[in-house]
This record gives C-alpha cells, sequence and structure tokens, in this order.
C-alpha cells in the first residue's frame, strides 16, 4: 500500500470527501462535490472560520471520549487507521478511518452532533439516509479495507441548549461542550458530561445491497466506485464536473447556499467562465479575497 503522505495531492479522493453518484447525480454534502473536490486538490479552499474550528474540536474530542467507552469494553480497535486504494492508474482513494475493528472486519465512522436539524434528523426521526454524506463515507472505507461491516456512530452533547443557528448562540454552547468533554477524559468519575448517543448499523450484503439496521435498502454499493471513478476523472482531466450535487435541502440550506464559490458556479453555468483553468483562477481569488491573509 502506497503511503498517504506519497500521493500527490492533485491525484487523491480523500476519505472525507466521499460520496455516492446515482443516474448521474451526485448525493452527499457540499464536501461531496467534485467540483469543490477538485478545487481542493488543487489547494484552493476557504480557511475554516471560527465556527468550524470549535466544530472540529468537538469532533476531534469526540472519538477520544467514544475510543475511552471502547477501550473499557475491552475491545481492541485502531484510531485513525489510514488507508490507501488506488481508482485508476493515476488517482487514488485515501484517508483514515475513526476507527476500525479488525477482529470484527468493522469500520467506525464517527459523528458529533452540533445542530438542532441533525439532531432531529438522526435522534427523533432516526434518518440516516437524510446524512448521505455520512453513509457514503462509511461505505467508501468498509470498501477500502474490505470489511463488510459498519457502524455511523452518533453522539449529540447538551443536546437541549440547541437554541440557535447563529454564532453568538452557538459559540457558547460548542465552548461548554468542549469544556465537559475535556473533563470526562481527565477525570471521568467526577465530570459531569451530558450526551444521548445512537448507532445506524450498515452490512454489505454479497449481492452489493446495502442494509441499514438489518433491513435491505435500495443502495448498492456500485453508487461509491462510480462516484469514485467520476471523482478521479475530474481530477485526472481537471474538468469541472457538470452538474451540482442533488441538494439536501431546499432555500438557503442547501449545499450551495453556504459555498464560497456560488457566484463562480453561477458564472460558470452563465458562461462568463469559459475553461477549467479559469475557474481555478477565479476560485482562487474569490478564496483570496474573502481570506486575503491565506495563500
Ligand atoms: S457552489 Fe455548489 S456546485 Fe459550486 S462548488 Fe460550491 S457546492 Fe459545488
Amino acid at each position: 500500500m502506497k503511503k498517504p503522505e506519497d500521493l500527490d495531492p492533485k491525484l487523491t479522493l480523500r476519505g472525507g470527501n466521499s460520496g455516492l453518484l446515482i443516474n448521474g447525480q451526485i448525493y452527499g454534502s457540499s464536501e461531496s462535490c467534485l467540483r469543490k473536490i477538485l478545487l481542493r486538490a488543487h489547494g484552493i479552499e476557504k480557511a475554516p472560520d471560527e465556527l468550524s474550528k470549535y466544530i472540529f474540536e468537538i469532533g476531534h474530542l469526540n472519538e477520544k471520549f467514544f475510543c475511552k467507552g471502547l477501550a473499557a469494553a475491552g475491545k481492541e480497535f485502531i484510531e485513525e487507521k489510514p488507508v490507501v486504494v488506488p481508482i485508476t492508474d493515476r488517482v487514488n482513494f485515501c484517508g483514515h478511518s475513526d476507527v476500525v475493528l479488525d477482529s470484527e472486519t468493522l469500520v467506525y465512522e464517527l459523528k458529533s452532533v452540533t445542530s438542532k436539524h441533525t439532531y432531529d434528523k438522526i435522534f427523533k426521526k432516526r434518518d440516516i439516509r437524510a446524512k448521505t454524506q455520512y453513509l457514503a463515507q462509511c461505505l467508501s472505507y468498509m470498501l477500502a479495507f474490505e470489511y463488510s461491516l459498519g457502524k455511523i456512530a452518533f453522539t449529540s452533547y447538551k443536546s437541549q441548549n440547541y437554541t440557535s443557528k447563529t454564532k453568538t448562540h452557538c459559540i457558547p454552547y460548542y465552548a461548554e461542550v468542549i469544556v465537559d468533554i475535556q473533563d470526562y477524559l481527565e477525570e471521568p468519575s467526577t465530570a459531569n458530561l451530558n450526551y444521548e448517543k445512537t448507532e445506524f448499523d450498515l452490512e454489505i450484503l454479497p449481492s452489493g445491497i446495502v442494509a441499514i439496521d438489518g433491513e435491505e435498502t435500495q443502495l448498492h454499493v456500485q453508487a461509491v466506485w462510480d462516484f469514485q471513478e467520476a471523482a478521479a476523472k475530474v481530477l485526472e482531466d481537471v474538468s469541472i464536473y457538470p452538474t451540482r450535487p442533488v441538494q439536501a435541502s431546499p432555500s438557503h440550506w442547501g449545499e450551495c447556499g453556504f459555498c464560497p464559490f456560488k457566484n463562480i458556479c453561477d458564472r460558470w453555468e452563465a458562461k462568463e467562465i469559459k475553461t477549467a483553468q479559469d475557474f481555478l483562477e477565479e476560485s482562487r481569488r474569490e478564496v483570496q479575497s474573502q481570506h486575503p491573509t491565506k495563500e
């Protein structure tokens, strides 16, 4: 297996950018957008804002919290296990799976829930299909390790505190969550960590059909391979994928609504930007104008 650090970033699909391709349409989040994936491969991406840094830190601590539970249960596991799998001669899939239990041929995808929207979907409605990108990510790692079993494990901390999606409300809430998890990791017996957990079981059946919580779905793993091949073609050809991801939800919560490249994509589709190289250069300028200090 090649090492992740030896790969050419311009020809690498990252696990965090997994998606599904079904009937020519991309399903996932904006992380699965093949235009954004091309930009990222060329080093063009928005620097994380303050809110994203908090969410990232909660995700990191959530992994430690989860692994503490596995260790207490006597499980043997590997955290952040790297994997590189060729998609074509030139392009590789590469990533680090959150947690892998080799003896159980099981891949864990860990998610910390930090919004009311996701909390309602996952904990109240138990609707993992609403989170296509998480499904795609877990399945991609299962295929990469050639394991048929996966689990997507969600933890929600202090969920009663979800109030608003504005920074003013979220940052103090996230800051409290970070302190509470840190306290727990240092001394569980005295910490007062308020959390809920739930898991979804995935299985790739011999037919390639994906079962969720023991029930067969209409999803076939071919959708993961088709997405990876489409991504490989975009990266090899340096081309702009013709369609946007299917909008996961309407209006401003759609995937493009938050994207720093939405003006670029509008201009591409209006044929004001005519070549892929111009798309990249305009996007680079856009990011630099939003974050002038970041290259
Ligand atoms: S605006 Fe939409 S289609 Fe364009 S790069 Fe962003 S997520 Fe992708």
